[in-house]
């Protein structure tokens, strides 16, 4: 009902490269605020029932094609968002119709999939490694880049890191946002972009 009432809606997190200062890119958040009520309904309450409940994939349809739209009229309008990250749940990534369902967004809305990164959590590539391994290089066929979201919170092995074409490892925000204050914190930042930069990946602190 939230999506025929046209009740989501999307705000986008900037991304700040800290080298240059510059906007290095956006990630798309879908937020739900009941018509004729002031408060937004909690994300981690109604995604998670949306998870449940096979209701994801409408809303992250939505999701893709609504951000598709909006990168075309940021470029029409001359402005340089250089990315926008999509979140993906474990099941809309092994839904079989998600490429074509890109694609279709991607054809009609006219934008470069280079412009989309799609962010997929450590456990939800873990359920069936080498299936997300197909997927993964699929998409990356397609010029999207694929980031690690919560990135050191889902799951023990770095063995997958070989195993995935991936592009960004996104430190989950526990270990960022006491970093300052918490040495061990610190220390486990610090690791994760020492082995991502080995590793030829791109990091992004989550705040
Ligand atoms: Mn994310």
């Amino acid at each position: 009902q939230a999506l025929e009432r046209n009740e989501l809606f999307l705000h986008y997190q900037p991304k700040i490269d800290m080298k240059s200062g510059k906007l290095a890119g956006v990630e798309a958040l879908v937020r739900w605020q009941p018509r004729g009520d002031r408060k937004l309904v909690p994300p981690e309450v109604f995604i998670r029932i949306a998870e449940d409940s096979g209701l994801i994939l409408p809303i992250s349809n939505w999701v893709i094609d609504q951000v598709c739209a909006q990168l075309k009229q940021w470029h029409s309008k001359g402005l340089e968002v250089p990315k926008v990250a999509i979140n993906l749940s474990a099941r809309q990534f092994r839904h079989d119709e998600l490429k074509t369902f890109i694609l279709d967004s991607v054809e009609l809305h006219q934008i470069d999939p280079q412009w989309l990164e799609l962010e997929i959590t450590e456990s939800a590539l873990m359920e069936d490694a080498d299936a997300a391994a197909t997927i993964l290089s699929e998409l990356k066929l397609l010029g999207m880049t694929i980031a690690i979201d919560d990135f050191g919170t889902g799951y023990s092995s770095l063995s997958y890191l070989k195993k995935f074409e991936l592009d960004t490892l996104k430190i989950d925000c526990s270990f960022v946002h006491e970093i300052t204050l918490n040495p061990d914190d610190a220390a486990i930042a610090v690791t994760i972009i020492k082995m991502a930069k080995s590793l030829g990946l791109s990091v992004v602190a989550e705040c």
